[in-house]
């Protein structure tokens, strides 16, 4: 039997709950994050840093045996070395495990530093501490991490002095040469495994360093003595561990009270997965806490109230579900706008549950007044983005927005919808926002008709290209006409030194969504991925355009991406979720899946995207994958902009 040992990524997980502990890798709890580690730092866009770390420790041994012993005995004997620098050592002790991103050793002085493809502010004072001194939440965990580890090879090297620190990216540094991020590529040996390879690098793409190492020995302190956070937890840092370690090592649950967090368990099961025998570790847990049984779970709970911050107030008072609240707990208040507040929607949303109501609310005259407002033909527009840890170019920030995708539906004054236009750049090595902005201007500047976006994402990301633009010392030609452009359809983001006004500023669809519409089937949430189905299923219009294979057919909607394709298809009495329709970005990984991954301003529905490039941008790959992959974003972006068609049909339908 393999040894149970509590890893880092274990103890991770037991932080956030420790009941987690005994879900994970088992076969019987689907769990939503499971994904390969290396997906993941793809999917963050950071994949290369590592390998990018180990060339600021030269000549260092890497330890590539991935059993415990075997990685054990190696490590052990590169340490009766006087000197030497370790990749992924290997520190065993009791039942605790670790692999150390990098262990230098220098005579009786150990070395520990954890690389993060996480940026950070260099010009911060003090950026891991809170103006009281406790440790800042958003560093927690890498911080928890640096702890656990020094604790284990303190404990397994007593007779050393230990030293701990943080390799993270520099969020001002600027990078050093051209191509730097193409020498780091993904390759799959033999045996199926993922791997980085480094080719080309040179002296001068270390000068100056787009990674920054930072003594993390006090914070570790802190939190070794329980002084990180203000109220005392009821056991300390060590004990903890031991308790994880012991309870994991057992195979056995530490029981944990249910609380707002389980809102955001990874191990909830989909109704098909029970069906396939597969077991829920949220329902495990509510069972045993609350002695619910399976008819409990029929009903809404308070998780599920939209934004609402007072989920654990009630659990504490032991109301669990929606049908248990009152309106008390909202206190509903107008914020004299339009359409409904954030506290009248969440009242909405628990109103219609403890009637029974399933029928839609549309607020038509404010949204009629809206809609009357907008100047034909309309735009609807759609970004896939992301930012990767080593720019492309010299003179560029790690991190900084890459802007590769986006899609264009227009709908003329007669109803008329067309997938007007698209861009997807996949060229490896080249920066391509410049060329992405050109194109949206050639799709967009040819009428004043009113462009919609869903979330604040697109105007960010145009932002974010007019600093690029105003900032590049570069020989830009058309400059001036794509800032111009970019003014046209924009407001300024906060950190925007230019300001100005635009008669044009695309029109968000979201707030809209949450204003004026609110439909019980979306279960509270207003990302476009829940509301289009939720249209679908409400609007009699929809129904009957949709439901013909018109989609890319003859004198149908034309369309760059489908042919004779049929939206609406009804599976077990529903209309089937388009989404779920479309070709897989990734053979073994739910899309879903990596867009739980990535947190980032929009609504934590690209991350498949990000992937996706980064995959094109970097791995050894055939033609055929290639063009497969070019061929699901493609379609993907497309229903993106689509659904936005289709949120705005069913409206005008409603509103008339
Ligand atoms: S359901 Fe709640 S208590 Fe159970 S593992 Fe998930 S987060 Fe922890």
């Amino acid at each position: 039997m393999k040894p149970r040992y509590l890893t880092k990524t274990r103890f991770k997980l037991a932080c956030e709950c420790p009941a987690k502990l005994y879900y994970t890798a088992k076969k019987e709890y689907p769990d939503k994050k499971n994904t390969d580690p290396f997906m993941l730092s793809l999917a963050e866009g950071g994949f290369q840093v590592g390998e990018l770390a180990k060339l600021y420790f030269k000549g260092g041994h890497d330890i590539t045996a991935l059993g415990y012993e075997e990685s054990l005995a190696q490590t052990n004997e590169l340490l009766k070395q006087e000197n030497v620098t370790i990749y992924e050592a290997a520190v065993l002790f009791e039942n605790l495990f670790i692999r150390a991103d990098v262990l230098q050793k220098r005579g009786n002085k150990l070395s520990l530093i954890e690389v993060k493809a996480k940026s950070i502010d260099t010009n911060e004072e003090e950026p891991f501490l809170t103006k009281s001194g406790y440790v800042n939440s958003k560093w927690k965990p890498y911080l928890y991490d640096v702890a656990f580890q020094k604790h284990v090879i303190v404990s397994a090297f007593p007779q050393y002095s230990v030293n701990a620190s943080l390799m993270l990216v520099d969020k001002h540094a600027l990078c050093p040469t051209d191509g730097l991020n193409q020498k780091f590529k993904i390759v799959t040996n033999e045996r199926g495994r993922k791997g980085v390879v480094v080719e080309g690098v040179s002296p001068e793409d270390f000068r100056p360093r787009l990674l920054t190492q930072i003594n993390v020995n006090d914070i570790v302190e802190i939190i070794w003595n329980g002084r990180d956070q203000k109220e005392p937890q009821p056991l300390s840092f060590f004990e903890r561990i031991d308790l994880y370690a012991d309870y994991y090592g057992r195979d056995e649950k530490i029981q944990t009270p249910v609380s707002a967090e389980c809102g955001k368990c990874e191990f909830k099961t989909t109704p098909e997965e029970e069906v396939n025998g597969l077991k829920s570790g949220f329902k495990e847990c509510w069972k045993h806490q609350l002695h619910w049984t399976d008819a409990d779970f029929e009903e809404p709970t308070v998780l599920d109230v939209w934004f609402y911050r007072g989920k654990d107030k009630l659990i504490e008072a032991g109301r669990y579900k929606m049908a248990d609240m009152v309106e008390e707990d909202i206190a509903p208040k107008s914020d004299d706008k339009e359409g409904v507040s954030t506290s009248e929607r969440q009242w909405l949303q628990v109103e219609k549950v403890k009637n029974g109501d399933a029928s839609a609310w549309l607020d038509k005259d404010n949204l009629r007044a809206e809609m009357e407002s907008w100047t034909f033909p309309l735009h609807f527009i759609d970004f896939e983005t992301t930012m990767v840890a080593i720019p492309f170019n010299r003179g560029r920030h790690p991190y900084e927005t890459i802007a590769f995708q986006f899609s264009h539906h227009q709908l003329e004054a007669d109803g008329t919808v067309c997938h007007k236009g698209e861009y997807l750049h996949t060229a490896r090595g080249v920066f391509p926002n410049y060329d992405f902005v050109r194109a949206l201007k050639r799709e967009l500047e040819n009428d004043e008709g009113t462009i919609f976006r869903y979330a604040p994402h697109e105007n960010t990301v145009l932002n974010h290209i007019y600093r690029q633009l105003k900032e590049d010392t570069g020989d830009i030609p058309d400059r001036d006409a794509l800032c111009a452009f970019i003014q046209s359809i924009t407001h300024p983001s906060g950190s925007t030194a230019d300001k100005w006004e635009s008669l044009r500023d695309m029109v968000d669809m979201w707030p809209l969504v949450k204003r004026f519409y609110y439909d019980p089937h979306t279960g509270g949430s207003n990302s476009i991925k829940q509301v289009l189905p939720a249209v679908l299923n409400s609007s009699d219009y929809l129904k009957s355009k949709y439901g013909l294979p018109i989609y890319g057919a003859k004198g149908g909607i034309p369309s760059n991406n489908y042919r004779d394709w049929q939206w609406i298809v009804t599976q077990n009495g529903k209309i089937a979720d388009p989404y779920k329709r479309l070709p897989r970005l990734f053979e073994n990984i739910p899309d879903e899946a990596l867009d739980l991954l990535v947190e980032s301003d929009r609504l934590a529905d690209g991350g498949a995207a990000m992937t996706a490039y980064a995959r094109m941008q970097f791995e050894e790959m055939s033609d055929y994958e290639h063009q497969e992959i070019q061929s699901a974003l493609l379609k993907y972006c497309e229903l993106d902009t689509l659904a936005m068609v289709m949120i705005y049909e069913a409206w005008r339908e409603w509103v008339a």
